[in-house]
């Protein structure tokens, strides 16, 4: 596994392989990270990794600074499940002085964490696109854990024909459900307990629209009181979605997806299921 620090020595490294899966991430590495990393080697023969907390998809009163790190344990892990390449660079390689150029995705990325968090989609969009370039993989690998992501991902990519596949791969969970991220470090005790009740939230959800409810209102209702009972009363969004357009439908359509963001503490959480 070689591991780099600036744009140069990545790409000197980066045309030794015809072939190239990649898995962008903020770094803390958890299993939900490290099955991407194995899909991608099993279906491209060689995966590069970047670790890059991104400051632009931070917003001002957000946890840029207190995001966990620890790059070491994160490069044993990655070397453990094959890596090849790892692109770990500092902020100024990325965004030296001068930069200037957003990305600016529309549609799917203005509902809901796009309203929630703004800015998050544009930072997330122009670090991507910029890590494609330098990577240059054929593949790319993302967590349904951030649906909406996947979503703004894909659309970026047709808009500016990026000849790159995106691949989407399914949420690890916690033996409770609780969806892996690396913010879950920094649950209390008790929240972590609590913290269980997002994916029981959606459970509730997906058995009803499995038994035939379609009125968006009942489902999210549903949904509302499983965290408010579980003590997780800080709802941000509650949702049933079309999972194309992200936008909310009464009633809701076939093809849907419960979102759910909930702040529990210091952390703020999130997780999804489609319907
Ligand atoms: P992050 O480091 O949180 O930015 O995540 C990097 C990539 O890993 C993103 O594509 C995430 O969607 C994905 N990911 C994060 N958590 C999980 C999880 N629990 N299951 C599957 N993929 C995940």
């Amino acid at each position: 596994m070689q591991v780099f620090e600036t744009i140069g020595a990545f790409r000197a490294a980066r045309v030794a392989y015809p072939t190239l899966g990649f898995v962008p991430t903020m770094g803390f590495l958890h299993e939900g990270h490290l099955g991407l990393v194995r899909r991608a080697k099993a279906e491209n023969g060689a995966v590069a990794v970047s670790i890059f907390v991104n400051p632009t998809q931070f917003g001002p009163n957000e946890d840029y600074a207190s995001y966990p790190r620890d790059p070491e344990r994160d490069l044993a892990l990655l070397k453990e499940a094959g890596a090849d390449l790892v692109f770990l660079p500092t902020p100024d390689v990325l965004y030296p002085p001068g930069s200037a150029t957003r990305i600016e995705v529309g549609g799917v990325a203005d509902e809901l964490e796009g309203q929630s968090r703004p800015g998050h989609f544009s930072g997330v969009a122009t670090v991507v696109t910029k890590l494609f370039n330098i990577v240059q993989p054929q593949r790319a690998y993302f967590g349904q854990k951030d649906a909406q992501q996947c979503a703004v991902v894909r659309r970026f990519v047709a808009d500016l024909d990026i000849p790159v596949e995106i691949v989407v791969c399914e949420i690890a969970r916690e033996a409770d459900g609780l969806a892996r991220s690396s913010r879950n470090v920094r649950l209390t005790a008790e929240n972590r307990q609590k913290a269980s009740a997002l994916f029981q939230a959606l459970q509730e959800a997906e058995q009803l629209f499995s038994s035939g409810e379609r009125d968006t209102d009942v489902l999210e209702n549903a949904m509302r009181i499983v965290l408010t009972k579980t003590g997780l009363p800080d709802i941000d969004y509650a949702t049933v979605v079309n999972a194309e357009t992200f936008r909310r439908e009464e009633p809701c359509s076939d093809n849907a997806v419960a979102l759910l963001a909930v702040q529990a503490g210091a952390v703020r959480l999130i997780d999804n299921m489609p319907l």
